[in-house]
């Protein structure tokens, strides 16, 4: 997103060609839904009014925490930012934005694609969260997504290394899962679950030293 910020307006071709995993890419279709035209001019994207509008001045959420003190990677944070407003967009969303698609979870094959199925209540992800507690010497029940929330902000609060671990852990885990969901749907590609917690608990290690 920072390298956006810098420039004033992209074209509206420009910014549909982005990766599918883009942030900006995740905000566009955000705003495609919510009416996009308020922050085009002149046939350019206003960079600055959208960030504005995703952003509101004053505003007070629990988690702020959690991605104002993330030691996380940025591009993991800001999947992690547009996550807790729910505003990833999820196959549930685009059939309400009318999109003609298929939505099932491409990670599991089973249920409905919604944030709270794929943090963690999929298969699939649920199995790499569980390894990633485990690897932190977490032995408890993956829980729901706005409680697992909640334990990873009161985390950030806590300036021991182990809860620094967490956090990261947590913010980087949502992070690969939205890598693997749009791998599975673009590409028809998912890696290991194995393979998953180990690229996660290495970012956790050169990211908490
Ligand atoms: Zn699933």
């Amino acid at each position: 997103m920072k390298e956006f910020q810098r420039r004033e307006s992209l074209n509206i071709e420009e910014v549909e060609k982005m990766e599918c995993g883009s942030g900006l890419l995740q905000c566009y279709l955000l705003l495609k839904a919510n009416g996009v035209d308020q922050f085009v001019q002149a046939g350019k994207f206003r960079i600055q009014k959208m960030y504005k509008f995703l952003h509101p001045v004053g505003a007070q959420v629990g988690w702020k925490r959690l991605i104002c003190n993330s030691h996380a990677s940025p591009k993991s944070t800001f999947i992690m930012w547009l996550a807790v407003q729910n505003r990833l967009a999820t196959k549930d969303k685009l059939i309400r934005w009318q999109l003609s698609i298929d939505g099932t979870c491409g990670l599991c094959q089973l249920e409905s694609e919604s944030l709270e199925h794929l943090f963690f209540s999929c298969s699939y992800s649920q199995e790499i969260w569980k390894q990633v507690l485990l690897s932190l010497g977490v032995t408890r029940a993956v829980l729901p997504w706005h409680e697992e929330v909640q334990i990873a902000v009161k985390k950030s609060r806590n300036k021991q290394k182990q809860a620094c671990k967490y956090s990261i852990a947590f913010i980087e885990s949502v992070y690969c899962v939205w890598l693997q969901r749009n791998s599975k749907v673009f590409r028809d590609h998912v890696d290991p679950v194995k393979t998953v917690v180990s690229n996660i608990m290495f970012n956790v290690e050169c990211r908490c030293q």
